[in-house]
């Protein structure tokens, strides 16, 4: 098992344990000052908790591809690299393990779970059980995205997981192909990919690239425009 193995170990373990911890400090908070009223409240919370992590999933998709190299400390190895392997080698997701599938995006979740910790006692209880709601619940849908992008690469993903994608509730393979034309610069959002279709046309993306001086050539965008019409 080579070091980056172990940091995915560490990382899982690390959500695994921080996000159990939140949910019990969240029942404390219930039982302190809960009611009906808010777990609807809740409710809507997790509905916009998966709305949130498909963006995430897009601005974290975006940075990786086009910002940083492989040698950037930690998240380079861990979380660039892969992303910009993913291109060359589209099918190599579906060979990764448990581990590799899953490190990653545990380690982007630990520092945010660290934050509410830490401020988990200075709001009132009810506060407190709806943002560690929204919150564990955007990690939870952040953490099954790898999963979820694995499986829009698979031939035959298991009978649920086509339903779900034929549905449109999660990533579907024809929706996700179209960010694995060249030059890569649309369709980011990998875990519904229902805000595709905002983050694209608001052409917030592109002025990023094109204000960084990482745009490509004119060339490589009309070939892009012209596969998209
Ligand atoms: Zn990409
Ligand atoms: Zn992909």
């Amino acid at each position: 098992m080579n070091y980056l193995r172990v940091l995915d170990a560490f990382s899982i373990v690390g959500y695994f344990v921080l996000s159990a911890w939140l949910a019990l400090r969240m029942l404390g908070s219930y039982a302190l000052d809960g009611d009906g009223l808010l777990l609807f409240y809740s409710a809507i919370g997790l509905l916009l908790a998966y709305l949130a992590a498909d963006l995430l999933s897009g601005i974290v998709h975006f940075l990786a591809d086009n910002f940083g190299n492989a040698d950037t400390p930690v998240l380079g190895p861990a979380l660039i690299h892969p992303f910009r392997d993913h291109h060359d080698d589209p099918q190599g997701i579906t060979r990764h393990g448990f581990l590799e599938t899953n490190g990653n995006n545990c380690l982007i979740c630990i520092p945010v779970l660290l934050g509410i910790h830490y401020i988990y006692d200075w709001i009132s209880p009810r506060f407190a059980f709806l943002l560690g709601a929204a919150v564990n619940g955007t990690l939870a849908f952040i953490f099954l995205t790898n999963q979820i992008h694995k499986w829009a690469h698979q031939s035959s993903p298991a009978s649920f997981v086509s339903m779900l994608q034929r549905t449109g509730i999660i990533l579907s393979p024809s929706h996700h192909a179209l960010h694995h034309r060249a030059p890569h610069l649309t369709n980011y959002c990998i875990t519904s990919g229902w805000l595709n279709p905002v983050l694209d046309r608001s052409g917030i993306l592109r002025l990023i690239l094109r204000i960084s001086g990482k745009l490509p050539g004119p060339e490589s965008l009309a070939r892009e425009d012209g596969q998209r019409t």
